[in-house]
């Protein structure tokens, strides 16, 4: 293998490293999914007002906001709602995200937070997992639809469960990877 092509593998496997389940084609599995969850459920107890049920009209106002706006229109996808069969009480989850030439956000209209709104739309930016950009990319949404302090509680209750929230490094350029690297072979 050539030594670029050894350079190559190195920078994809950093990648992995921090987004590893990124795309929908990805057979590993979304194992922080349980922790973020249970986080997330902590948190919206903190903050009961953006975890209440919206009627329609207001669930379409919010998620034009954010879907109109700069941040989403620089970080985001074109992405629309859909609106799920209501099955009240019976309702097994209330959103989820697709993936598409236009993504979608499917909600339950009997289940239909600001909340649920923001973590999907953040799916929707690529992080089909939750996995740490995901959380980042979470946690600078709420900041900037909810507010900073908001942000800031998100970020504590994804490390009081042990989750990872430090920004992920970047792989070293070329020459700096080269020299390492042949530090090693001359080592061995
Ligand atoms: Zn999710």
């Amino acid at each position: 293998m050539s030594t670029i092509d050894k350079y190559n593998k190195y920078v994809e496997r950093q990648r992995r490293k921090y987004n590893h389940q990124r795309g929908k084609h990805s057979h590993l599995r979304d194992s922080q999914q349980t922790k973020c969850y249970s986080a997330e459920w902590k948190y919206l107890e903190m903050y009961p007002d953006i975890k209440e049920c919206m009627s329609k009209k207001d669930a379409e106002k919010f998620f034009k906001r954010i879907t109109k706006s700069k941040m989403w229109k620089d970080n985001g996808w074109p992405t629309e709602l859909v609106w799920l069969k209501d099955m009240g009480d019976r309702r097994r989850l209330n959103g989820y995200a697709q993936d598409g030439l236009v993504r979608t956000v499917s909600l339950s209209p009997s289940g239909c937070s600001k909340y649920t709104i923001i973590h999907e739309l953040t799916h929707c930016m690529g992080y089909w997992n939750h996995d740490r950009l995901f959380r980042i990319w979470l946690v600078k949404m709420v900041s900037r639809f909810f507010g900073v302090k908001e942000a800031k509680d998100l970020k504590q209750c994804f490390k009081d469960e042990g989750l990872k929230m430090s920004k992920p490094r970047e792989p070293l350029a070329y020459g700096q990877w080269l020299e390492k690297y042949n530090r090693l072979v001359n080592e061995n």
